[in-house]
């Protein structure tokens, strides 16, 4: 039987506290995550444009709430940002009209092999430097020829500025582009990498992959019309080595988005972690989850849905709603902002949802989000006769029977037969002839003997749910959100395409085979 892993990402918010429990994680022998992900909040920076609107948290509910005699925390906000804040993606539609959107670049291009240049000394030396192809070429004879489909991350010794607007920009009138000072890309590399290797996107530290002198945008226009994309302000580059790693993108799945928030992870292979029983496929560096996927022993399965103004959403959680959209001609350019829901599309739930002062989105820790072992459970058959069941212990007993114990540190997926309702509409979607009143919704969901049972049996970290909420339709004192919450796990919400993965179990050297693209929460 073939194995598989789920691999979910998150995006960050502002953060306090704590975790409470922890996994041994399979690939903990093999290397280890480095977060290239800022803290994604009111101290992120932007493009100091009047235009860009600043990030705001508006908070919806943050209180006790009582459902007859009982008591409990709820905190739920809304996220206002524009789409390219901090550590965010440039879509190629950034600036190549028609190409992807942030929804819409496929997985293949999101796990990639991963090579760092350093320009650091060349970048402190000349604030203005540009990278031109020559040196490319020059660093390729020490560290091999760019791999193929790479995400090229350029190394200017940029974070130690972050989060100064003034330093980032290098500039003390942020409000004059003219005056910028930071390291890019010469427009003759930008058409080299396109032309003479084959990429998937460039990062960088700074705030754009073109110079800041460089007014026309250029090395943008010409990566982003060959729908190559970029990655900017993109965090703790210095911790990454020239080679052997894989970048892990989860951009939000904005599906008009020019950009948006993303979280970024690099997997670095250790350096006695050589000998993995396989062939590399490209180019010097030695990419173990992508040689699995281009050797077909695995592949990728999105996850997530496309977030769109239209999308089902619970009553309390705001719908997306772009507060600004420009499109400019020559150059093109297009941006927006944007406010949404935190629990809006696929997304997860961190513990502070439902436990005050319970871990928030950006103190899971990578390992508990990324490569972890998978298994679903199917109570489709149940959930034809009654709308409203739970999974149950008897349930996962039975699973196990079939298919050995559910894998330490796993994340476990709810499958009932809802995949193809998302797209018929709210009503259908959540059940109910009034999708504004959740006292009338139905559909399956966890329970709480269930989530305790295999939290402390079976030391799952998540639980994802394909439908709207991780309780059942009909519950209203959520149990199984309180359960999840107080043992300091996280619930991912609105999963996609359950019926497209398999309900195997994972061997920990065997790498992954789904991919959860998931999004903002608590
Ligand atoms: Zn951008
Ligand atoms: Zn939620």
């Amino acid at each position: 039987m073939p194995s598989w892993l789920v691999l979910a990402l998150a995006l960050v918010l502002d953060a306090v506290l704590v975790l409470a429990h922890h996994a041994p994680h399979p690939l903990a022998a093999l290397g280890n995550w480095v977060d290239l992900t800022y803290d994604f909040g009111a101290d992120s920076v932007h493009w100091p444009d009047a235009d860009f609107q600043d990030f705001r948290l508006v908070s919806e509910i943050k209180d006790f709430l009582s459902v007859g005699d009982d008591q409990f925390w709820t905190e739920s906000n809304t996220v206002c940002s524009p789409e390219h804040l901090g550590t965010h993606v440039d879509a190629p539609s950034h600036f190549a009209k028609d190409r992807w959107t942030a929804g819409n670049i496929p997985l293949s291009h999101l796990v990639a092999p991963g090579v760092k240049l350093d320009f650091s000394v060349e970048a402190n030396a000349d604030n203005n430097y540009a990278v031109s192809k020559e040196r490319i070429i020059e660093w390729e004879k020490v560290h091999g020829r760019i791999p193929l489909n790479a995400v090229v991350l350029l190394y200017f010794d940029w974070e130690r500025r972050w989060p100064s607007v003034v330093d980032m920009f290098n500039t003390p009138n942020p409000a004059d582009n003219t005056t910028f000072k930071f390291p890019g890309l010469d427009p003759d590399a930008a058409t080299w990498l396109v032309s003479d290797r084959s990429i998937v996107a460039v990062g960088t530290d700074t705030p754009s992959i073109d110079r800041g002198q460089e007014t026309q945008y250029r090395s943008h226009i010409i990566l982003y019309d060959k729908n190559v994309y970029g990655l900017e302000m993109v965090a703790n580059l210095s911790r990454l080595p020239a080679t052997q790693f894989d970048v892990f993108i989860a951009p939000l799945k904005l599906a008009e988005g020019s950009g948006g928030p993303v979280r970024i992870a690099a997997f670095v292979l250790k350096e006695d972690g050589a000998d993995l029983g396989y062939t590399p496929q490209h180019g010097a560096t030695e990419n173990i989850v992508v040689s699995y996927a281009s050797r077909n022993v695995a592949n990728w399965i999105d996850l997530s849905h496309p977030l769109s103004p239209t999308i089902p959403h619970w009553p309390t959680s705001k719908p997306l709603n772009y507060t600004l959209t420009r499109v400019l001609n020559s150059p093109y350019i297009e941006y927006r902002s944007f406010c949404m829901g935190e629990h809006l599309g696929t997304h997860l739930d961190a513990a502070r949802h439902f436990s005050k002062n319970g871990q928030s989105i950006n103190e899971i820790p990578l390992d508990h989000l990324l490569g972890v072992p998978g298994v679903k459970f199917s109570i489709k058959d149940k959930a034809a006769e009654d709308v409203n069941s739970v999974l149950t212990v008897a349930d996962v007993e039975e699973w196990e029977k079939r298919h050995g114990q559910v894998p330490q540190g796993a994340v476990v997926l709810l499958e009932f037969g809802w995949a193809d309702k998302w797209d018929e509409g709210p009503e259908v979607f959540v059940g109910s002839k009034v999708p504004g009143d959740p006292e009338s919704f139905n559909f399956p969901g966890f329970d709480k003997p269930v989530v305790d049972w295999l939290f402390r049996n079976r030391d799952v970290v998540g639980f994802g749910t394909e439908g709207l909420s991780l309780d059942a339709g009909s519950s209203t004192h959520f149990p199984a959100h309180r359960a999840i919450a107080s043992a300091g796990l996280f619930g991912i919400e609105n999963v996609a395409h359950l019926d497209e993965i398999p309900p195997s179990i994972v061997i920990s050297q065997q790498l992954s085979r789904t991919y959860a693209r998931t999004c903002l929460v608590l």
